[in-house]
This record gives C-alpha cells, structure tokens and sequence, in this order.
C-alpha cells in the first residue's frame, strides 16, 4: 500500500473505513453506493408493474396504488368509451376504435407513473433510516 494507493480511496460514508473510488459496497459495514438516496416511488418498482398489468381492467392498477377514486374514474369512463367507441365504430368505419388500444395503453402507463400510496414496496425496502 504506497500512498498512490491511499490517494485512490474514499471513506465509507458509515463506518469511514477506507474503500477503492468507485467501490459500489463497503467491506466493513452495510453501505451500499446509493445508500440513503431518496428513491423515487415510480421507479420501476414491482408495484408499478403489478399496476400495469392489473390495468387490463382500467383502474385497477390505480386502485392497487391507493388511488381509488382515480381508479373508478378510469373504470367508469373506460365503460361509457367502450360503449360510445363500439356505437361510433360502425359510424366512423372502425377508425375511433383505435381509440381504445390507445386508451388502455394510456391508462396502463397512467398506472406505472402514479406515485404508490399503498408503497407496496416498503417491506422490501426495509424499515425506512435503517
Ligand atoms: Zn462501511
């Protein structure tokens, strides 16, 4: 260990123990690199993607998320389109029901980008500040 060594360490942000720069984990203690970071509750978290799929009945995925009056928003209107769409598609030559797709698709991503009230993911996380 000279002191080019030394130079390339940086101290572990919980037990200072001396790691390499760029080290993603400390070997003396639990620190890991992003510890304590505010992680953003849509972030991909497998509730946001349970939301997405339980959003093949729009409105579902949001009420999974503790958003329930959004979710039977979504579940009544997505009934009065169904039904206005499937009446206006013999009208419009099938053109407005490619409306529907789209707005499963909408709600779908509506879904996964809602912020999880229930924050379904905490015990994964752990007890928050351990
Ligand atoms: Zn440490």
């Amino acid at each position: 260990m000279g002191p080019d060594t030394q130079a390339k360490t940086f101290p572990c942000p919980l037990c200072n123990t001396p790691l390499p720069l760029g080290a993603e984990e400390c070997t003396s203690c639990d620190w890991v690199k992003g510890y304590r970071h505010n992680v953003p509750v849509t972030s991909g978290d497998v509730s946001d993607w349970v939301a997405v799929g339980l959003s093949i009945v729009p409105g579902l995925g949001h009420i999974f998320k503790g958003h329930y009056w959004t979710g039977v928003g979504y579940l009544v209107a997505s009934v009065v389109f169904v039904f206005f769409v499937g009446a206006g598609g013999m009208v419009a030559m099938g053109f407005n029901l490619l409306l529907l797709p789209l707005y499963w698709i909408w709600v779908g991503f509506h879904a996964y980008l809602t912020p999880d009230l229930e924050d379904h993911m905490r015990s994964f996380r752990g007890p928050e500040g351990a």
